[in-house]
């Protein structure tokens, strides 16, 4: 059946925002450094999309960074790349360049969003990119038709990439699935938690959620009860 691969949910790698409403999308860089060489310890080695499930590597893994925010740029692409790991960041690709306008519409601290010369550049060195929808909205909330729109986008990227989609909010529906297994959209990632295999629903592919306070012992505990408990 092949190994099977957790996959990391990362928003922000930097210093918590004063203020924030939503102090579990940062995590400090120092912590991410103790993340990083806890999976190189574990011998965690990351896999791209392309061989998601039939890399031969004995210990998967793939780290995804939800927004695309600048400081995946400024703080962790250089941590990954220091430490031999590989990155898929979903970008919100109406803001690209951006900010992130739906968390301060709810009242949320200002963060910039990484802007297309950015991501190319990042892209040339190797990172994956995925679609985080146009305008990250809660996509069960919407009909068919504005669904469609938000989904069927993807970034103009010089190089080939993989499609692939997030569901923002992990807010998904039967029309969503439906519309991303009818697309040339190979998988959708959801905030469901757990581990994937090839038996797993490649449009609803299962993650684990990293915080501000995921120290090193809590994501022990967190692959731990993914290999174990599947959750
Ligand atoms: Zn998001």
């Amino acid at each position: 059946m092949g190994a099977r691969v957790p996959i990391l949910t990362y928003h922000k790698i930097a210093p918590i925002t004063k203020g924030t409403i939503y102090p579990g999308t940062f995590v400090p860089p120092n912590l991410f450094e103790k993340h990083l060489r806890l999976l190189n310890r574990r011998g965690f080695a990351s896999v791209s999309t392309s061989n998601l499930f039939d890399s031969g590597l004995e210990n998967p893994i793939l780290l995804t960074f939800d927004d695309g925010f600048q400081d995946f740029a400024d703080n962790a692409w250089p941590l990954l790349q220091k430490h031999g790991f590989g990155a898929l960041v979903f970008l919100v690709l109406n803001h690209i360049g951006g900010q992130n306008d739906w968390d301060i519409a709810v009242g949320d601290k200002p963060a910039p969003l990484m802007n297309l010369e950015t991501i190319q550049e990042l892209a040339k060195q190797g990172t994956q990119f995925g679609s985080h929808t146009l305008s990250h909205p809660r996509l069960a909330n919407l009909d068919e038709e504005e669904q469609r729109r938000e989904i069927l986008a993807f970034p103009e990227l010089s190089v080939n990439q993989l499609p692939t989609t997030c569901y923002p909010y992990g807010s998904y529906n039967e029309t969503t699935l439906s519309i991303v297994r009818s697309s040339a959209i190979k998988y959708g990632f959801s905030t469901d938690k757990g581990l994937n295999d090839v038996t797993t629903d490649p449009v609803r592919l299962k993650r684990i959620a990293i915080r501000h306070d995921t120290s090193v012992s809590a994501l022990i505990y967190k692959l731990w009860r993914g290999f174990r408990y599947d959750r």
